[in-house]
């Protein structure tokens, strides 16, 4: 598909000076990808009127369509309109059913107003006016040239909600575009260099599909796109076929989270999880999906060793001689948390997350991941190195693919 030029530019000095992550680029890059559209360019500036304007008309020259976020609001620092309106040369207008939906929303959650809310519902005199499902300034439509311009507000919820009620069923109505069909593989214990070796040496063919490799801690991302859905499973079989059971912890699934998920949810089986270097954070990955009730029961975060004796029965003696980072450490709380939650898979985790706390023997990254089930427990010794979250992601991470491996037999 020959699509749209599409450009994005990011307004907020609090984007610049570290204050906000700008989350617009990857909530509008995600979307055009899914259906097909590229972003091509992602500015991000300050509030100033100069940089406004330098930014758009740059753009403007560029692309088809611009999505501007930001500088929507009531307040001196939020001059997007004002700009816009003065290189069209028309003027900044009151649009009354806006005014009258947040006159209406004050009223129902019985705040007082101030004339100050209601310039939310200021647009640019030439706009269409986009409703905002999710807050109060709408976002605007403007003709410049012969490229369309987007004024989305700045917070992510109501930039996110304008893009999926407007700005993307109108790049769908003006460009169609064929569907996209992908396969993704989530692959561990192989760089991305080694996996591409393979493929290579398998005669993947390249000429005819471009991979996207995305590496993260101890996973990488294999994306495959082709319009073509018998090549495209064509060449899906052969990357399948170059990955072992162990390599390929999820095929077009978003995570292995998801994975053990589906596995334990499919079996009626549930787990529990006992967690010390990562604090919880295996708990919060599987409760974050939805449905996670049926298979999740509980988890303790052990960071003491009072509390992995406590609360997973860990023996004083065994932490006494073999240390808290162990494999039979590991072992004893994946068991003990299995038992005491009474669930049919305990999995466990402990190590050195750093940066501090490594010895010679134990050094920074050292991560022993345990898994206990109906046939007894298996313990993994893992090496990582890099900062504290690596080592605490790709730790999960791990102790979800073992989990995985057994589940799957
Ligand atoms: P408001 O009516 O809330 O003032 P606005 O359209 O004027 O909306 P801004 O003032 O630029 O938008 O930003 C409002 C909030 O949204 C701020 O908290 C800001 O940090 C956040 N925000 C703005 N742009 C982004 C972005 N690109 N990514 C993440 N957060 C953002
Ligand atoms: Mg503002």
């Amino acid at each position: 598909m020959n699509g749209p030029r599409i450009e994005l530019i990011s307004s907020g000095s609090e984007l610049l000076n570290g204050g906000t992550i700008n989350r617009h680029a990857q909530a509008l890059g995600a979307a055009l990808d899914a259906e097909g559209y590229t972003l091509s360019r992602d500015t991000t500036i300050g509030d100033q009127a100069e940089e406004i304007r330098d930014a758009l008309s740059e753009a403007l020259d560029r692309a088809e369509v611009v999505v501007f976020s930001g500088g929507l609001g009531p307040t001196g620092d939020d001059l997007t309109r004002g700009v816009v309106a003065e290189m069209l040369g028309c003027g900044v207008v009151m649009h009354e059913p806006s005014r009258l939906r947040i006159v209406e929303r004050y009223r129902f959650r019985r705040k007082p107003l101030n004339n100050l809310v209601e310039q939310h519902a200021l647009v640019v005199e030439q706009a269409e006016v986009l409703d905002n499902a999710a807050g109060l300034a709408p976002g605007e439509l403007l003709r410049i040239g012969g490229a369309v311009l987007f004024l989305l507000p700045g917070p992510p919820s109501e930039f996110q909600a304008i893009l999926t009620d407007h700005v993307m069923p109108f790049l769908r109505k003006r460009w169609p575009s064929s569907p996209v069909r992908t396969i993704k593989f989530h692959v561990a214990g192989l760089g991305e260099s080694d996996l591409l070796a393979r493929m290579h040496e398998a005669k993947f063919p390249f000429e005819e599909i471009n991979p996207s490799f995305r590496a993260s801690p101890g996973q990488v991302l294999l994306t495959l796109t082709h319009p073509d859905e018998a090549r495209l499973t064509h060449a899906g079989e052969l990357v399948q076929s170059l990955l072992t059971v162990h390599e390929l912890v999820a095929l077009s699934h978003d995570s292995v989270a998801s994975v053990v998920a589906d596995l334990l949810t499919g079996s009626g089986q549930t787990l529990a999880v006992a967690e010390s270097c990562t604090g919880g954070g295996l708990g919060e990955q599987l409760t974050a999906l939805p449905g996670s009730s049926r298979f999740f029961v509980g988890g303790v975060i052990a960071y003491a060793n009072a509390v992995k004796e406590s609360l997973l029965d860990v023996p004083a003696e065994l932490l006494a001689d073999q240390g808290a980072v162990s494999g039979p450490v590991a072992a004893a709380m994946a068991v003990g948390v299995r038992t005491r939650l009474g669930a049919d898979w305990g999995v466990s985790i402990t190590g050195v997350a750093g940066p501090g706390g490594g010895t010679d023997d134990k050094p920074v990254g050292l991560v022993y991941i345990g898994v206990a089930g109906p046939e007894g427990s298996a313990v993994r010794e893992i090496r990582f190195g890099g900062s504290r979250s690596s080592v605490r992601n790709f730790a999960m991470r791990a102790a979800l693919n073992l989990l995985r491996e057994h589940l799957v037999g």
